[in-house]
């Protein structure tokens, strides 16, 4: 983001309403990209924040380092959350050192990308595992822990709040994806029937369906002039989307203001899935 006088520059300087006071938060997949910008939204709107992380622990430092110099308190844990015992560890660590949560970001995702014919089922597996099975052992977890803790309604009005992070692929069909389209297909029909079970018990279940955003997992679409123009023919609003705009939408599904709402997709997508094409003909 060079134009520090663009809409996203403008947007990135506001402050975050204090809507998650007294909030314990915890965020797959947040050592970069998406993750690293609604960990840092949940500090700045009041929460103290779980880092998950996979690989190196020098990206989840950083997020931790600013998440303190916000006057928040932060713990970084390594799991890989398509493995079951590695996410009751780090709900188990979560627990022990912040006593509870009471909203949790389902995020951690990645791209294994083949034309159809081509595509190894080592690499549908590995997509399939860790956005789609990651997200139902991650949400499973979050769901436990706020039935043992009950109502801390001095925090918040919900039992406990969850947002798990899908695409515009669940509903625009990504040839040469079909491993991603499909798990993120599958986030829409887990999350709403988990939203469904959980309603009466007041925990609210909703997903954030991002659209292009300027991240590591799709720097090709981005990275130059040349793929950036390409890339805007598919969005209305003229711009590329910053994490810090999707971070913005999680902040508002954990917080009281949406109390009413789940089972719901917000499409953060700069109108991608209005599309565009059909502007002017079709
Ligand atoms: P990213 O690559 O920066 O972030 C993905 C994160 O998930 C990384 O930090 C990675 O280390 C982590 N991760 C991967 N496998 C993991 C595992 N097994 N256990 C724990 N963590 C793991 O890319 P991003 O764009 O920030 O992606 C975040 C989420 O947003 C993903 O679910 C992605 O599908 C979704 N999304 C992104 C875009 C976009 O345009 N960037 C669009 C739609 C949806």
């Amino acid at each position: 983001m060079t134009d520090t006088n663009s809409p996203a520059a403008r947007l990135a300087q506001r402050p975050y309403a204090q809507t998650l006071t007294g909030h314990k938060a915890l965020v797959t997949g947040a050592s970069s990209g998406i993750g690293r910008a609604t960990a840092l939204g949940l500090a700045r709107a009041g929460a103290d924040v779980v880092i998950n992380y996979i690989g190196p622990a020098a990206g989840a430092e950083e997020v931790a380092q600013e998440i303190t110099a916000l006057g928040r308190r932060a713990l970084t844990i390594a799991a890989d959350v398509a493995q079951e015992d590695a996410v009751e560890q780090m709900f188990a660590t979560a627990l022990r050192e912040f006593g509870t949560l009471h909203a949790v970001v389902s995020n951690a995702g990645l791209q294994r990308d083949s034309g159809f014919t081509e595509m190894t089922l080592e690499q549908w597996n590995t997509v399939m595992a860790v956005n789609l099975t990651g997200q139902f052992l991650t949400t499973r977890a979050a769901v436990r822990e706020f039935k043992r803790r009950g109502p801390q309604e001095d925090i918040t009005i919900a039992l406990g709040k969850i947002v798990c992070m899908s695409s515009v692929h669940q509903v625009i069909p990504w040839g040469g994806h079909v491993n991603y389209a499909a798990s993120k297909g599958g986030i829409n029909m887990m999350m709403r029937s988990i939203a469904q079970e959980v309603a009466p018990l007041h925990i609210r279940v909703n997903a954030v369906a991002p659209g292009a955003i300027r991240t590591p997992i799709n720097h090709d679409a981005w990275a130059t002039p040349e793929a950036y123009q390409a890339l805007l023919k598919l969005i209305p609003n003229g711009r590329i989307g910053e994490p810090d705009d999707i971070a913005r939408a999680v902040a508002w599904l954990l917080s009281d203001d949406s109390d009413y709402v789940t089972g719901a997709t917000l499409y953060v997508d700069g109108g991608m899935t209005l599309y565009p094409g059909f502007a002017t003909g079709g």
